[in-house]
């Protein structure tokens, strides 16, 4: 047995600390990649100490034997482990499943089987070499054949981890970057110990560096910003967001789509992404969003299955790429519904339903202007006979309830189109379209009755009331104003003849 060397007792150290960070792994909670990483961690402090207990020497035959098989074994499990984080990394982590798994350990099983029995191996280990500074192995065809595939899956995971690192959004690329240059010289070592087997001089290089790179790996994890996280692939961000986004060329042909695009914009037939690649928008999209505004433009329509749609258009590659449209389409269903809502509540008064003063406000110069569209345009205002009597005999609530109900009956004589509007505590404005001043007067005489026939029960005589109703008839060239002065005038005639009537 030699002294160990300076680069014996470093591998023992990070052997035994790269055993502490996997049995933190199983301490810590579970994450996605911790069976990988438990593979990778796990297979180099193994990988580590055998390679390193070689390299100290002394040992039997039946001892360096044993070491080979554990580092054959324990640096498939690296290899096996770094495959299966780059899958998952690389969103393909679907392909590996637990039998997958048994059969990928065949070829170290396999290598192990070989050395055990005598005719074997020669086939894995051709000759172990005793030197002062420890035992060589030299090694057979077979395992130069094992270690060819250990070369092909470390392939598999550098294109994969680069794959990753390409897509992945900006803040993680940085963090990947790191790793995979800490990873590099483990790699770059087992070259060199590939190139000069016979010198065993790099044999305990590459478990040794891998094992560093691991602990820095580790103790990084929760300092560099997305290393503790999957990467995040801008096609993952395109799936995952709730906002349906669709890429066109500038002739309108689809290029990409994501499942909200699909599942918003399509005509209910085409719901698989390889159906609407090379398609003509207009050809797969609901008939109301077919034309598409300019870039930077916004279309809100309604779909055929009833359905608020928001779309925002964005000419991509102004700055001298191919040109492309973006389409970001957001459902506003219900944001649209609330608006309205929100909307009609701010025009209407609370305890009658009838729409308010800023209602009116707002929409009589349009009424009114109306008329000079050969519109026939009429105005009915109601108030209610001696109702602060109401007020002052039956209390405030019965007062309420006279007002609720000759609302109804004032919002049941309108005819299409037309609106009822509380303009006053008791007094009521009708707007009614197309109506001339004979049907006014007639719709006022009707509410007029319907009123007095109402009752409203006390402990007493039931409450009853009248209305008195004055009609005007819009002329072209009224303003709103106008009406509402000829409207006020003709009430205030109806009160002054004896009230409980309609005057014009
Ligand atoms: P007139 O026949 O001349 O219209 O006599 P009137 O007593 O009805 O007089 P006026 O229309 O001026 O009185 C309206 C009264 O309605 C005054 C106010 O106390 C009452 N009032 C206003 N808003 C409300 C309300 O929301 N509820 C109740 N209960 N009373 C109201
Ligand atoms: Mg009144």
């Amino acid at each position: 047995m030699s002294t160990p060397t300076p680069l014996d007792l470093l591998a023992i150290a990070a052997s035994c600390l790269v055993l502490e960070q996997l049995l933190e792994l199983f301490l810590r909670p579970r994450g996605v990649l911790r069976g990988p990483l438990s593979f990778a961690l796990g297979g180099a402090a193994v990988w580590t100490l055998a390679a390193t207990a070689v390299d100290i020497g002394g040992l039997s035959t039946s001892g360096v034997l044993v070491l080979a098989a554990v580092q054959m074994v324990s640096s498939w499990a690296v290899v096996l482990g770094g495959t299966w984080m780059a899958l998952i990394i690389s969103y393909r982590g679907h392909l590996v499943d637990p039998y997958l798994l048994a059969l990928a350990c065949t070829p170290a099983v396999a290598m192990v089987g070989l050395l055990a029995t005598q005719p074997t191996r020669p086939l894995v280990v051709t000759r172990i070499v005793g030197t002062a500074a420890g035992s060589v192995i030299q090694w057979g065809p077979a395992f130069w054949a094992f270690t060819l595939a250990a070369g092909a899956l470390v392939g598999v995971i550098c294109a994969l981890a680069v794959g990753a690192t390409v897509a992945t959004v900006r803040g993680q690329r940085r963090a990947m970057v790191i790793v995979m240059l800490l990873v590099a010289p483990a790699g770059v070592s087992w070259a060199f110990f590939v190139a000069d087997p016979v010198s065993g001089r790099w044999s305990l290089v590459p478990p040794l560096l891998l094992s560093l790179a691991l602990l820095i790996w580790a103790h990084l994890h929760h300092r560099l910003p997305g290393l503790a996280h999957l990467p995040i692939t801008a096609v993952r961000v395109m799936r995952e967001v709730q906002s349906g986004v669709v890429v066109l060329t500038p002739e309108l042909i689809v290029l990409e789509t994501n499942a909200a695009a699909r599942a918003m914009l399509c005509a209910s037939t085409c719901l698989q992404e390889d159906d609407l690649v090379g398609r003509p928008w207009r050809e797969i999209v609901d008939p109301v969003l077919a034309i598409l505004p300019g870039g930077g433009r916004t279309l809100t329509a309604t779909t055929e299955r009833g359905r608020v749609l928001e779309l925002m258009v964005e000419d991509v590659g102004g700055d001298g790429t191919l040109p492309a449209l973006v389409v970001a389409a957001s459902d506003v269903t219900e944001l649209s519904e609330l608006r309205a809502h929100l909307a009609d509540q701010a025009t209407r008064d609370p305890m009658t339903g009838a729409r308010n003063r800023r209602f009116l406000d707002a929409r009589l110069p349009s009424f009114v202007a109306a008329v000079d569209r050969n519109h026939d345009m009429s105005v009915l205002m109601l108030d209610i006979d001696l109702f602060k009597l109401v007020n002052d005999l039956h209390g405030h609530a019965m007062g309420d309830r006279v007002v609720i109900a000759i609302a109804e009956e004032a919002a049941a004589a309108l005819p299409p189109g037309g609106e009822l509007v509380r303009t006053g505590g008791d007094e009521f404005l009708l707007l009614l379209p197309d109506t001339d001043e004979v049907a006014a007067a007639q719709t006022g005489d009707l509410v007029r009755r319907r009123c007095a026939q109402l009752q409203f029960a006390t402990h007493g005589p039931p409450v009853r009331v009248t209305v008195s109703a004055g009609v005007a008839h819009c002329l072209p060239g009224m303003s709103a104003d106008d009406l509402l002065s000829a409207v006020d005038r003709a009430l205030y005639r109806a009160k002054d003849a004896g009230r409980d009537m309609t005057h014009a």
